[in-house]
């Protein structure tokens, strides 16, 4: 959990990170409370922008993120309003990293644009003329759940042959692992990346699917939302050259309508853009 005082033109002033806590809701809660007290100090906010990872509910204020069993339906929005006692934002994580990229990072010259979190799900957010899309129910933009093969493997969404199943961290080192490279070791994406860096065929294999995957992905919704700007953060695309040079290939082979062929994909460059791209959106709730 990481918290962060962001100026109205996106410069964080103090900022601090814990881990999460084990336990129930109202400890994990409490963690919370003093890692938001650390930060605030003795300034006053005026609004809390607050980004969590989903499933939410962002007309209700609930939040049940998928890695913090503690909280189910947990009210964190009145929780914090209650504890900073100013108006409070929520929105999706992904949404909140495409948002922060937008404003001040590697998207800040474009006002139509998808942000992707590649980590160990798939994540993302839009940005559609110069706001956040946010849906009817505030989750849209779940690009790791866009069926790129509807005779794929199984999702963990229920579905088949999502953009996730190809391009999740663990997919792609599962996948690499079932084709024989380090069979049975405890490796993970670091590892493969590492080892696609240096050449191993099996690994390269298992980021050009991948690719592929995120490019149908990608232009499944540039065609859909006419975008201009792609920007790919999250552990995974920290892999570089092996993830990004793929995707370049497979996005401008897929992009053939002439409002997707000049479509930029380009790394993230912010390491907070959740921190910022939530922090945007309670300036924006309150301007
Ligand atoms: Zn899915």
């Amino acid at each position: 959990m990481a918290a962060a005082l962001v100026s109205a033109d996106g410069t964080i002033l103090v900022q601090d990170r814990i881990a999460t806590p084990a336990g129930g809701a109202d400890e994990v809660f409490a963690a919370l409370a003093v890692l938001v007290e650390k930060v605030r100090g003795e300034a006053r906010p005026i609004a809390v922008g607050i980004g969590s990872a989903g499933p939410l509910d962002a007309v209700h204020g609930l939040i049940s993120p998928v890695n913090i069993p503690g909280w189910r339906n947990f009210p964190l929005v009145e929780r914090v309003r209650d504890l900073v006692g100013v108006p409070v934002t929520l929105g999706v994580d992904g949404h909140c990293f495409a948002l922060g990229e937008f404003w001040t990072g590697a998207g800040r010259d474009a006002d139509t644009l998808l942000g992707i979190v590649v980590s160990t799900g798939v994540g993302g957010g839009i940005v559609l003329n110069g706001r956040p899309l946010l849906g009817q129910s505030g989750n849209a933009a779940h690009i790791g759940h866009v069926v790129v093969d509807q005779n794929g493997e199984a999702c963990a969404c229920g579905s088949f042959g999502c953009v996730e199943t190809y391009a999740s961290g663990p997919r792609m080192v599962a996948r690499a692992q079932r084709n024989g490279w380090r069979a049975g070791e405890p490796v993970d994406a670091a590892v493969l990346a590492a080892d696609a860096a240096d050449g191993d065929e099996l690994a390269l294999a298992a980021f050009d699917d991948g690719a592929q995957a995120l490019a149908a992905g990608i232009i499944a919704t540039a065609v859909t939302v006419d975008l201009t700007t792609v920007v790919i953060g999250g552990g995974v695309s920290k892999a570089g050259p092996v993830l990004f040079d793929p995707v370049q290939a497979w996005v401008k082979r897929l992009a053939q309508l002439p409002f997707v062929t000049e479509l930029n994909v380009v790394p993230a460059q912010l390491d907070n853009a959740g921190l910022l791209g939530a922090a945007h959106q309670a300036w924006a709730s309150i301007s």
